[in-house]
């Protein structure tokens, strides 16, 4: 009488080792997770990275990550240069350029940085302010090399289903 039942377990808990292997939507297969979250405690992704079929088409072209205050601060994920503070249409947005083509943008965030500061890892970049998701505070946070949208949760997590991430050691040096 239970066999059918625990085929059916067996069967569901092989199914994600036997899918094809696949890149998410906007994932640079050779990204390595080595960022750090915006946010302090690691926050609860709010809405996923949904980008749009064509340009001008509408979709999520970042993640929305929820902050356990309001007004906590927004930390850089990577080092980087300042490129862009100032208000899009009614956001204030500030972008860090990190290099190799990637920035960072994450609004709405009132920052004190200027356009040309250097930032570190970890650096504060502004406060979050509420308005993006409605009453709870969050942060939208888009990542672009060049002009492509990617996912930036590819940035400091492993996206690939099947594989369980150790905790890396930095090379010693
Ligand atoms: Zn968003």
């Amino acid at each position: 009488m239970k066999t059918p039942a625990l085929i059916a377990v067996l069967l569901l808990s092989m199914a994600p080792l036997t899918l094809p292997g696949s890149d998410p939507p906007g994932v640079a297969s050779t990204a390595a997770p080595s960022w750090s979250w915006p946010l302090t405690p690691r926050p609860a992704v709010l809405r996923g990275f949904d980008p749009p079929d064509k340009p001008w088409l509408s979709g999520h072209r970042g993640v929305d990550l929820r902050s356990a205050s309001d007004g906590g601060p927004v930390t850089s994920p990577e080092s980087g240069t300042v490129s862009f503070v100032g208000v899009v249409v009614d956001r204030p947005v500030i972008t860090v350029d990190h290099g190799n083509g990637l920035r960072s943008s994450f609004e709405p965030v009132r920052s004190t940085l200027a356009k040309g500061d250097r930032v570190a890892k970890g650096d504060t970049l502004g406060t979050l302010l509420v308005g993006h998701c409605g009453a709870t505070p969050c942060i939208h946070w888009g990542v672009r090399r060049g002009d492509e949208y990617l996912n930036p949760l590819q940035f400091v997590t492993d996206l690939r289903p099947s594989v369980l991430l150790p905790l890396t050691r930095d090379p010693p040096g």
